[in-house]
């Protein structure tokens, strides 16, 4: 990371930028051609460790390059905010991010969908949701070992530390 000062290390801030950001561009490469498309994610961050769980329709090209290539690279942001200058390159936005790699599992495990499904909608949403085996399978769920990330924040200026 160049600006090595929005680096965001501490536990706690990243999750909140994981709590808040609510979708996530995910990267795939169909066979050297990148494939990025938007989707709602969940989380859970244990022990530096970080997994993701994304659902959707039960067929889709997505499916299809993860199939074949299940290595996969991510970016979610949240508090963007434009902010003005008195020259165009003082011009920018706020923004908390956090990207990364990892490997793609579509989820057979009826129990994994389960929980899967229950994170994501404790991330989206806060609450608690139960699932059951005919709501599952109705889905897809997909899980992403993330290997590597990092988190940055970028404040207003003249409020950075
Ligand atoms: C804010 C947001 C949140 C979303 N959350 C989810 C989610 O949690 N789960 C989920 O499954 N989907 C979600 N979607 C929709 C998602 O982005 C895809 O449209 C959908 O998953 C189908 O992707 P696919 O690769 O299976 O494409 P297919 O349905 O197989 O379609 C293939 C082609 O359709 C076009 N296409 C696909 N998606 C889009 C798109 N978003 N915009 C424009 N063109 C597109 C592309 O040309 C693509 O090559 C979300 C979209 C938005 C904007």
């Amino acid at each position: 990371m160049l600006k090595r000062e929005r680096e965001v290390t501490e536990e706690g801030s990243i999750r909140e930028i994981l709590d808040k950001s609510m979708v996530l561009h995910l990267g795939l490469c169909d066979e050297g051609q990148p494939y990025v498309l938007p989707m709602n994610y969940g989380y859970i961050y244990e022990d530096g460790k970080l997994t993701l769980y994304l659902h959707g329709a039960v067929r889709g090209y997505k499916y299809e390059i993860i199939q074949k290539n299940p290595r996969v690279s991510f970016a979610l942001e949240c508090d963007v905010a434009p902010f003005e200058g008195r020259t165009a390159c003082q011009y920018g936005n706020t923004y908390a991010s956090v990207m990364g790699r990892g490997t793609a599992v579509l989820v057979e495990d009826v129990e994994e969908k389960i929980k899967g499904l229950a994170v994501l909608m404790k991330t989206q949403t806060g609450k608690d949701f139960e699932f059951n085996e005919k709501l599952v399978s109705i889905v897809n769920v997909i899980r992403i070992d993330v290997a590597e990330f990092s988190a940055k924040r970028r404040p207003l200026p003249g409020t950075e530390e």
